[in-house]
């Protein structure tokens, strides 16, 4: 079991990783004053594997309101049916929402606690290695909007992170291989000693060992735990969480989200590193031993059909990362090393661009 902390300015939150963390909930809950109910919004498809565990050792009335799996639910219609259920489960200012499932859950269902009744507390149980180890630290939530990714959303920081191995075992192969993006992505951005743990270890992780597990997510949340503390509302340090997503929101998006985040943020990654690479800011090797590792641990590094550069560029356009009508890139000097760079233009991000289409 680990403990960590997110040490925000105004209050710390707990971290808490290991098999059987779930029954931390009912301490919580009580810890928590005047909890009277839980509200569980869960992935139908988690719910179905694992809401007995998560129930069973709650001492308070508890609603479970369950949404469809995947990217889709992610939106405000299905926002507007879950404050429906708060309504009628008389889910009240001082109650508790807890998020069950991958990053969609905490995204959407930290959002529904953001917004209902001016914002509610609530506890993220991750159960996706994304979700683990990025997307339910932090107090990013949100849902999309038809224009692009996560451009509704509100900061809202959870009570506790709840991270049950258990959870984690019933994860497909696909799912979990697209998590290990962002614990590269931690790795290239503050911590190189890690990104060379993950290239001696690559077997280890691929066997799933319950021990790597552990250690792999911890590593990663003390990174993006120790980011979000020093900047939590985005100004300045927490932006260099967004290497490999300028590109990788954009491709996410154009492909209907038929590739999964961690994959879209991997092709992300390589493109953004042929750019700062192309630029000269970044050593050939580097890109390279990045790219190289990426496709080790089973990651795409290609697109499954030719992207048109310039709607890839136009879509940056769109993204959040946009200041004054400039795209903003989280480009890499090196390992450690990111940078934030303003003045790409449309015939680099084409060029760039290449790396990731098909043959
Ligand atoms: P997800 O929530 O869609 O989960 C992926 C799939 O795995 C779903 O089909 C789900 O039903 C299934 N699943 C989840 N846990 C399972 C388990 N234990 N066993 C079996 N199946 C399980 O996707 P994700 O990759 O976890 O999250 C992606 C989302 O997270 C994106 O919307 C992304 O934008 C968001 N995100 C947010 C942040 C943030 O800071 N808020 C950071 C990174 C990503």
């Amino acid at each position: 079991m680990r403990n960590l902390n997110v040490q925000l300015p105004e209050r710390a939150y707990p971290i808490t990783i290991g098999a059987g963390t779930r029954r931390h909930l009912a301490d919580l809950v009580e810890r928590l004053a005047e909890v009277e109910r839980v509200a569980i919004i869960a992935d139908q498809r988690v719910a179905e594997l694992h809401l007995d565990r998560v129930t069973e050792a709650l001492p308070v009335t508890q609603t479970v309101l369950r949404f469809p799996p995947g990217e889709a639910s992610k939106s405000l219609q299905q926002a507007e049916q879950l404050y429906d259920k708060l309504a009628g489960a008389r889910i009240a200012r001082r109650d508790l929402i807890v998020t069950l499932g991958g990053g969609v859950a905490g995204d959407l269902g930290g959002f529904v606690a953001a917004t209902w009744l001016r914002g509610v507390r609530f506890v993220q149980m991750p159960t996706t290695l994304l979700a683990a180890i990025d997307a339910s630290i932090g107090g990013k939530t949100g849902v999309n909007h038809s224009a692009g990714k996560n451009l509704i959303g509100a900061f809202h920081q959870p009570e506790a992170v709840l991270v049950d191995l258990d959870f984690l075992e019933t994860l497909p192969p696909r799912e979990y291989i697209a998590g290990l993006a962002e614990s590269v992505k931690h790795a290239v951005i503050r911590d190189a000693g890690l990104l060379e743990w993950h290239e001696q270890h690559v077997d280890q992780i691929a066997a799933r060992q319950p021990k790597l597990q552990e250690e792999l997510i911890a590593r990663s949340c003390e990174i993006k735990a120790e980011i979000v503390a020093r900047d939590e509302r985005e100004h300045d340090l927490r932006m260099i969480l967004n290497h490999g997503h300028t590109i990788g929101h954009a491709l996410e998006h154009l492909l209907n989200y038929e590739l999964r985040h961690g994959e879209c943020v991997a092709l992300g990654m390589l493109v953004e590193n042929e750019l700062a690479r192309a630029r000269g800011i970044l050593a050939t090797e580097t890109a390279e031993r990045i790219a190289t590792l990426i496709e080790r641990l089973g990651l795409p590094t290609r697109l499954p059909r030719a992207l048109d550069a310039d709607e890839v560029t136009d879509t940056c356009r769109l993204d959040k990362k946009v200041r004054g009508g400039v795209v903003h890139f989280v480009l890499l000097k090196g390992l450690g090393e990111p940078e934030r760079v303003r003045d790409i233009s449309a015939k680099e991000i084409a060029e760039a661009l290449r790396v990731v289409q098909p043959d």
